[in-house]
């Protein structure tokens, strides 16, 4: 008896091992992989932009956001090794290598030192072209995640110098914020093989055979360097789309080597941080933009592509829904926006600091025409608090000298009002326009719930149920 039991045991064993070896083989690793991360694209951003689309369509049933498609939905944690609300690099990091680390540290163990070897290295050793391409500076954290170690994220000109020694493929995106700490960053990619260019044609002809690519988006004076947000597009811009458009054309046609592509929609983050509901709307579009290009390869190619999109953190603590508008909500009001914060600011700060200061009527003539505010639509009607806040930051802004009298005689009711991280007339805008949509914020920071996790292709199966941000990587790369 005791014999047969153990043939038994013994033949089952061997019949599980003989299973797990052929299921092993059966899961090829994916030839093509498009890791696509929304930064600060917490699941209320994707749900925001989901919503307008519901709201302006005629065609509910048709019209979804691409990612929204995906058959395979998972969530992940995103805490830091440092904090429950993690910065981008952290999580660039953990995204990128599979290893927690500090806030602020890039590519590197908690000890700040100990450099983390990212999966688009590991793909690039085993043959496959790279690319890396965001719509912020290619030095910033996400990107630089995939390529550069470093203690702190902001050592900009050091990234610079790391990334020259990078054999990656191809680099599509915003330039390098390390320009401004030396101007000769170009010219040592140049020297390192990169053809360095923010000619459109010139990245259009560009082929596999010319060398390593590093194409970027025309600076100009106006900081921050990263590609202007979709709302504010000049007519030359090449946004996210552009990129990710060349960089599959370069390595559809390398038909022998597979691919390993880093897409973030960098700008998500941003708009988040100053809770501008246009302008997040908008790169969440231009995001969407980028996946339909994704997803229009996995046609073409299902069998050997995999496609996960995710995000690092949420950015805001966007809410669907908030105080003054209860159950109510109209994403569609967002068409009604013309221009980010970050351009108002700039603008309302340069008529500040003019000797002739504007009038009253001047601000609320910019705030209509930008806004659509008591354009006759009753939902843009502005309401008593609204002129109040208004009429408060129009001293605060433009008339400064007034401010103790006039702050103090306004103050209590104003400050009733939820005025989270609004610090000037351009704040407020957004966050009336955030009002009227019934959009709520809490924070001009991050936030530190789950993010989801959604996938396509090969391995798609991997990316159901919950985890931690660091299984993603794993994930893909073939060690989990
Ligand atoms: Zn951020």
């Amino acid at each position: 008896m005791k014999k047969f039991t153990l043939t038994i045991i013994c033949v089952t064993s061997l019949m599980m091992l003989f299973y797990s070896c052929s299921n092993r083989n059966s899961q090829k690793k994916p030839k093509y992989i498009f890791y696509m991360i929304g930064d600060g694209m917490g699941l209320a951003q994707t749900q925001l932009a989901e919503n307008y689309l519901d709201a302006v369509s005629h065609d509910t049933a048709t019209t979804h956001l691409e990612m929204m498609k995906f058959p395979v939905l998972g969530t992940a944690t995103t805490y830091s090794a440092s904090s429950f609300v993690t910065c981008s690099s952290a999580a660039g990091t953990a995204l990128a290598t599979g290893h927690k680390t500090n806030n602020s540290l890039l590519g590197v163990l908690p000890d700040s030192v100990t450099p983390i070897t990212p999966i688009s290295q590991k793909f690039h050793d085993e043959g496959y072209n790279v690319g890396i391409i965001t719509s912020v500076t290619l030095d910033h954290a996400t990107p630089a995640a995939f390529y550069a170690h470093v203690k702190d994220r902001n050592m900009y000109k050091e990234i610079g110098y790391q990334l020259k020694d990078i054999d990656f493929e191809f680099f599509g995106g915003a330039g390098l914020r390390g320009l401004k700490d030396d101007i000769g960053l170009y010219d040592s990619l140049k020297a390192n093989g990169f053809v360095v260019t923010c000619d459109k044609q010139t990245i259009l002809d560009h082929k596999m055979s010319d060398g390593k690519l590093f194409a970027y988006n025309p600076v100009t004076n106006a900081l921050p360097p990263d590609i202007p947000y979709l709302i504010d597009s000049r007519n030359h811009d090449m946004h996210l789309p552009f990129y990710v458009k060349k960089a599959i054309e370069l390595f559809e046609k390398d038909k022998k080597k597979g691919f390993f592509m880093m897409i973030e929609g960098g700008r998500i983050d941003h708009a988040s941080h100053a809770n501008d509901p246009g302008g997040t709307l908008g790169e969440m579009m231009d995001f969407n933009e980028a996946i339909k290009l994704a997803y229009e390869f996995y046609t073409r190619h299902p069998k050997q592509t995999l496609i996960v999109v995710t995000a690092d953190h949420e950015t805001g603590g966007l809410s669907i829904g908030q105080a003054s508008t209860g159950y109510a909500s109209y994403p569609e009001l967002l068409d009604y926006q013309k221009i980010s914060y970050d351009k108002l600011k700039a603008q309302f700060k340069e008529m500040a600091n003019k000797d002739v200061k504007p009038t009253k009527e001047e601000i609320y003539n910019i705030l209509y025409e930008n806004f659509g505010f008591n354009n006759g639509d009753p939902k843009m009607a502005l309401n008593r608090l609204d002129s109040l806040r208004i009429d408060f930051f129009y001293i605060h802004d433009f008339d400064p000298s007034r401010m103790p009298k006039y702050g103090e005689m306004i103050k209590p009711e104003i400050y009733r009002t939820n005025l989270v991280s609004v610090h000037n007339m351009a704040g407020l805008a957004v966050r009336i326009m955030s009002e009227k949509a019934g959009i709520g914020w809490t924070t001009g920071s991050h936030t530190g719930g789950a993010v989801p996790v959604r996938a396509i292709g090969v391995w798609q199966e991997k990316f159901d149920g919950c985890y931690d941000n660091t299984d993603i990587p794993k994930k893909i790369y073939g060690d989990l």
